[in-house]
């Protein structure tokens, strides 16, 4: 569980983030909306310990961590792939930082965003969207349990961005993952979350917060439904 208690965070005189408290449980999908510049990102850097809080706590699983790196999965608004690794070995940073040798998942992530056949390519061979896609799945193949994903899907066409978000929602089934998602869309994010969050104008704290209201199917209720009709 990461909780955020009371975070303040200002750059020089300007002061962007004021009195920010959520909490995100385990397994749970939360969104964040807000205007533009009003601080999400900057939130994020602050949960991915990029940046420490100048106020408060961040939380997980009951330890302060602030300013801490390598206890959240962060992709960042713009992600940097390294161009002189392949695709491949782009995807296994996140795997590799935390230990893991086996490139299985990651393999089996480039190829589920249909990026099979790239794994020997450069980042300058893709477009815009299959680069970010890769930056995506890079996320995705941490071994960590909370994912923070800052607009992941905001250089992407329609159509690849409703299969982008129909892939997520099945890896955060078959992961059990924390996933807090940043987007400027409102209909994705009450398509994708269980909660959304509404920032404020900067100084941004949450102003609202929304459960949204209905259930979207997920595989293990499908799953249940099947076995009862049977
Ligand atoms: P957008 O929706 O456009 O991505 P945002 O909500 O993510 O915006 P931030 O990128 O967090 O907003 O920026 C919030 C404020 O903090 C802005 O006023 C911005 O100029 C400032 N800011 C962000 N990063 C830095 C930085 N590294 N140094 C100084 N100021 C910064
Ligand atoms: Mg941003």
């Amino acid at each position: 569980k990461l909780s955020l208690q009371h975070v303040s965070k200002s750059y020089g005189s300007n002061y962007v983030l004021q009195d920010v408290s959520f909490h995100v449980d385990e397994g749970e999908f939360v969104s964040i909306v807000g205007p533009s510049g009003s601080g999400k990102s900057t939130l994020f850097q602050l949960i991915g310990g990029l940046y420490a809080p100048d106020n408060g706590d961040i939380m997980l699983d009951g330890k302060r961590v602030n300013n801490s790196r390598g206890h959240i999965s962060y992709m960042p608004q713009s992600p940097a792939l390294f161009p002189w690794r392949t695709i491949l070995q782009n995807v296994l940073l996140s795997s590799e930082i935390a230990g893991q040798k086996d490139s299985t998942k990651a393999k089996e992530l480039i190829e589920k965003a249909g990026l099979g056949g790239y794994e020997q390519a450069y980042p300058n061979q893709l477009s815009g969207g299959m680069k970010q896609r890769v930056a995506f799945i890079r996320s995705l193949n941490s071994p960590q349990s909370i994912i923070c994903l800052d607009e992941p899907f905001s250089a992407l066409d329609e159509f690849t961005r409703f299969e982008m978000q129909e892939w997520l929602l099945t890896i955060w089934e078959e992961y059990r993952k924390s996933i807090l998602f940043i987007t400027h869309n409102i209909d994705e994010a009450l398509y994708l979350s269980d909660r959304i969050l509404i920032l404020s104008e900067k100084p941004a704290s949450v102003k609202k917060e929304i459960i949204v209201p209905f259930t979207r199917p997920r595989a293990e209720d499908i799953l249940l439904t099947e076995q009862f009709m049977k």
